[in-house]
């Protein structure tokens, strides 16, 4: 496994990846990795010849200062996880190198930014368009791996792939979880013991809200999750939607036929959780 920080070291590989036929995965994190994340990677390592990992976290995609400054960073420990499954390549560069100017291009992802993470984080899609799109040139790959953990941020991505018109196959992974059923994050580090031991209930709430479509509306079944969420003392909802997988347009009433899917951001103390389940 080659470990590269630099652009120009990236790409010569890469051409020679190139040469030799190779076909290339790219999985972009922001490191603190866990499950989660390999199983992107071994899904990248089964349909890729070369699986490229970048570990970078991203300034512009922060929309809160303290939120940078906390975010767990662990390089060492990732680069051994990431040896032991077999990744190719690892870029882990710099700031500068990655933004060597500010970048000031400004994304129009239209009405996809304007609801859930879109609405209560002001820039953070743009910041996302930014450095996938970056990376997407670096590493010029031909497929590239994302959670449904981040539902919002695949439709995103997707997006800006056909408004840049990328050649590149975007590839969805499900939601690897604890066995307690929360979703592995890497903020999860973060909690502390009485919200860690909580957390579980978004998850919880979520299954149990599965099996109350055919009783309750649209709306009702809204509010059934913010109330048994927020029934716990350490969990605040910040919102509770049921959008169309693919359009994200929000869900009004069952008789819809598209598939749907409940997203959630709870706030477990400081710390700002997401999860999903598909109906
Ligand atoms: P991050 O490092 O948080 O930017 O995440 C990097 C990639 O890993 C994104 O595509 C995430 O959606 C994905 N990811 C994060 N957590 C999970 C999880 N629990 N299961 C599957 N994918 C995940």
């Amino acid at each position: 496994m080659k470990v590269v920080t630099t652009k120009k070291e990236l790409i010569s590989w890469i051409n020679d990846f190139r040469k030799e036929g190779k076909t290339i995965g790219l999985v972009p994190t922001m490191g603190a990795l866990h499950e989660g994340h390999l199983s992107l990677v071994k899904e990248c390592k089964k349909n890729t010849d070369i699986a490229v990992v970048s570990i970078f976290v991203n300034p512009t995609q922060f929309n809160d200062p303290e939120d940078l400054k906390r975010y767990p960073r662990t390089p060492e420990k990732d680069t051994s996880l990431l040896d032991t499954i077999g990744c190719d390549l690892i870029f882990l560069p710099t700031v500068e190198e990655v933004y060597p100017e500010k970048d000031t291009r400004k994304f129009n992802f239209g009405y996809l930014e304007t609801i859930m993470e879109g609405a209560r984080r002001p820039g953070h899609f743009n910041g996302v368009g930014q450095v996938v799109s970056r990376l997407f040139d670096i590493v010029s790959p031909d497929k590239a791996y994302f959670g449904m953990k981040d539902f919002q941020q695949i439709a995103i991505i997707k997006n800006m792939v056909k408004q840049l018109n990328y050649k590149i196959d975007i590839v969805s992974c499900p939601i690897i979880r604890e066995e307690s059923g929360l979703a592995l994050s890497s903020r999860n580090t973060l909690l502390d013991e009485d919200h860690r031991k909580n957390a579980p209930h978004i998850y919880a709430t979520l299954k149990k809200a599965r099996n109350l479509v055919a009783r309750m509306s649209v709306n009702d079944l809204k509010k059934w999750i913010t109330d048994q969420i927020d029934s716990n003392p350490y969990l605040k909802t910040e919102y509770v939607e049921i959008v169309d997988d693919t359009t994200l347009q929000l869900i009004e009433d069952w008789r819809e036929k598209n598939n749907k899917v409940v997203c959630v951001a709870v706030h477990a103390g400081k710390i700002r959780l997401i999860d999903n389940i598909i109906l």
